[in-house]
């Protein structure tokens, strides 16, 4: 009989992942917006950040919606923008090194991303089945294609709903699920995963999800996502890691385990003060 977060007696995890810089090099709405000739991509989404009008990885959704120079964008740019992304290397090997059979633990892979659903899927086409890849949706008019609406943006508290529909769909409970991203975006599900006992992997060294993430794991390739995931959930040790690489044909060429302490001073001018204000206490 199966107990939850078990099928045919294997044990279930549910892997999620972000995109834009967590599986690719760039943003996907710089590549979009390189493809329609916007050069002040940055600066509208650095003042729609500072504006707190949308959560944070949701700029362009609300610029492809309302932003004039977006308007020309159709369905086809989308897919087209999705082809041009970069991906970090060895992503396919990622997904299908996941689809394997761990000892009897399985893991399900999905990506969550703030981005257009369809510049997303279109980027990991043959790599990520397009069913579990969640992204912006839009409603396009019928006549023109033009952009209409914004029907569901998986950012912020938007990727937490996913995740919370993932795991009813797949039956798997809040500890067995592991979440991978980069940055603010991130933030919020990332502590939604922590207080549920999951498993959080940075994969950037931006101080506020260094923070909050259970570990932090860099490469350009993606494969070394698998790392922490093997080491923390399966308690594999180096040697059986190294194998399994190896195993894929990939030699690890360096494995630098550095615990990172940040610590920053600043000269108390008023020490005096301040123990004159623990005396007071
Ligand atoms: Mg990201």
């Amino acid at each position: 009989m199966n107990t939850p977060n078990q099928t045919n007696g294997t044990n279930q995890y549910l892997v999620a992942s972000d995109f834009d810089q967590t599986l690719s090099f760039n943003d996907s709405g710089l590549v979009l917006s390189e493809l329609l000739g916007i050069r002040d991509f940055e600066a509208k989404v650095a003042g729609l950040a500072y504006s707190n009008l949308v959560h944070q990885g949701a700029e362009l959704a609300y610029l492809l919606r309302h932003d004039p120079q977006f308007r020309s964008v159709r369905r086809e740019h989308l897919i087209e923008a999705g082809r041009r992304v970069r991906l970090k290397d060895d992503v396919k090997l990622f997904a299908d090194a996941l689809r394997g059979d761990f000892d009897g633990n399985r893991f399900h892979f999905y990506v969550i991303s703030a981005g257009p659903r369809l510049v997303v899927q279109s980027a990991l086409e043959g790599i990520v089945p397009p069913e579990n890849v969640f992204g912006t949706e839009f409603s396009h008019d019928r006549i023109t294609g033009e952009i209409e609406s914004v029907l569901r943006a998986p950012a912020g508290y938007g990727k937490i709903a996913v995740l919370q529909e993932l795991e009813v769909k797949l039956k798997i409970s809040p500890d067995r699920v592991i979440y991978v991203g980069d940055g603010s975006s991130d933030l919020y599900v990332m502590h939604h995963v922590n207080s549920r006992a999951g498993h959080t992997i940075a994969v950037s060294e931006t101080k506020a999800i260094g923070r909050i993430a259970k570990r932090t794991v860099l490469s350009d390739d993606a494969l070394s996502v698998l790392v922490p995931i093997l080491e923390d959930i399966l308690k594999w040790n180096a040697r059986q890691i190294r194998e399994l690489f190896t195993s894929h044909g990939l030699a690890l060429q360096d494995w630098d385990k550095i615990r990172t302490d940040r610590l920053t001073f600043h000269k108390a001018a008023d020490r005096i003060d301040g123990r004159q204000m623990a005396l007071v206490h």
